[in-house]
């Protein structure tokens, strides 16, 4: 199969980083176009990242020699990919403004910013759970005259690790209707250099800007519907989120309690549902897709963000500790690998649903 050649724009970055790691070698698509801020533009990749690549393994060496181009500067990226992962930093309404010429200039944007989750007609998607919102897409394209091009995005990395478990609760029957959620995130997920080691060493710190609004916003667009062009929030569900930044370089962990409706399931109920849950990556056997999207651990002290954070490529959330709770129905621990599952992973997961669906 002849592979499909890709941009990401925000490439020297720590999701950038993240993307060209998890591109090399994909069985589908082909990194052919970088860009970054003005900064970086004109060097070679490894002149923009030299002294900040932060990856384990060394730059992949089809990217290494690549130039750079200004992110801003679209007419560059014509003819050079079929499609862009985006993970600039930038202000809101420029992230906006750049996402959207790209798709107006027919090149589909999957991206990692949180500036276009609000907007009405833009799917948030987690392959898993709403894989059916990227129906809008045909209706983004009418309503704003984009011929080629659209914008999906991924949700917050914090979300990821209580979405599926409660996904998979809901689809068993027992939706769930109050969740509350304590976050201890993992400083990666402030990109790099991040906090200082001052800050974080011996501490925690305990508010993480916009963070709670987005854990607790967010998941009832993803639960949500479509209707007349537009998704609708899903409302039968509220969530109270106290997020925290702490000590741990990858691997976002949340403490959790649910309550549901009128029919409550059993603790042996619940991780049986979790144990067996499977969803449309997994039928469509999407190259990043877990085989087992949900993995439950016994062990009373798991899971761990240094032991679980990589379990299946580090794209399953872990869930441990599931027990009664004195306040709601049930409570667990759920880990996710923040710069894998909650942002580049997950972007190239929407990227193979999308090629998979037949929008790229
Ligand atoms: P980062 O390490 O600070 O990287 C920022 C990227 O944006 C760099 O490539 C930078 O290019 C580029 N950039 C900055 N100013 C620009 C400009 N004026 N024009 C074009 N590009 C510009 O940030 P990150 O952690 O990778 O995060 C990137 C985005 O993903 C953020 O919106 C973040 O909220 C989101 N996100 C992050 C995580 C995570 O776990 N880290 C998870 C989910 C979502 P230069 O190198 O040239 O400056």
């Amino acid at each position: 199969m002849e592979k499909i050649p890709v941009g990401v724009i925000g490439a020297t970055g720590m999701v950038g980083q993240n993307y060209l790691r998890l591109l090399d070698n994909h069985p589908w698509f082909e990194v052919t176009y970088l860009a970054a801020s003005p900064r970086s533009a004109g060097k070679s990749y490894a002149e923009a990242v030299a002294g900040r690549w932060v990856m384990d393994a060394d730059i992949p060496v089809p990217v290494s020699g690549l130039t750079v181009h200004d992110a801003a500067k679209i007419e560059e990226a014509k003819d050079q990919c079929a499609f862009v992962f985006s993970s600039v930093e930038l202000d809101k309404k420029a992230i906006r403004e750049t996402e959207e010429a790209y798709a107006a200039a027919g090149i589909p944007v999957v991206s990692n910013n949180s500036a276009h989750r609000g907007t009405p007609d833009v799917p948030v998607l987690i392959p898993e759970i709403n894989p059916d919102h990227i129906d809008i897409i045909p209706q983004q394209q009418k309503k704003r005259g984009w011929d080629k091009g659209f914008v999906v995005v991924k949700p917050n990395c914090s979300v990821q690790s209580y979405m599926a478990p409660m996904q998979a609760l809901r689809e068993a029957g027992y939706p769930v209707v109050r969740a509350f959620v304590a976050t201890l995130q993992a400083v990666s997920g402030a990109g790099y250099p991040g906090h200082s080691s001052l800050d974080m060493i011996d501490n925690v710190i305990p508010f993480i800007n916009g963070e709670e609004e987005k854990s607790e916003k967010e998941p009832l667009k993803i639960f949500g519907k479509i209707e007349n062009g537009e998704f609708v929030d899903d409302k039968s569900i509220s969530i109270t989120a106290h997020c925290n930044r702490v000590p741990v370089i990858d691997g976002h962990l949340a403490c959790v309690s649910l309550e549901f409706g009128d029919k409550k399931p059993s603790i042996d109920q619940i991780e049986k549902i979790w144990t067996d849950y499977r969803s449309v990556p997994q039928e469509l056997g999407l190259p990043l897709a877990p085989e087992h999207p949900i993995v439950v651990r016994q062990e009373n002290n798991r899971p761990q963000p240094r032991k679980d954070r990589d379990c299946e490529k580090a794209m399953a959330v872990t869930v441990g500790r599931l027990r009664g709770c004195n306040l709601l129905d049930c409570r667990f621990v759920g880990l996710s690998h923040n710069t894998v599952r909650g942002a580049a992973g997950g972007g190239i997961l929407n990227a193979e649903l999308l090629k998979a669906k037949g929008y790229l």
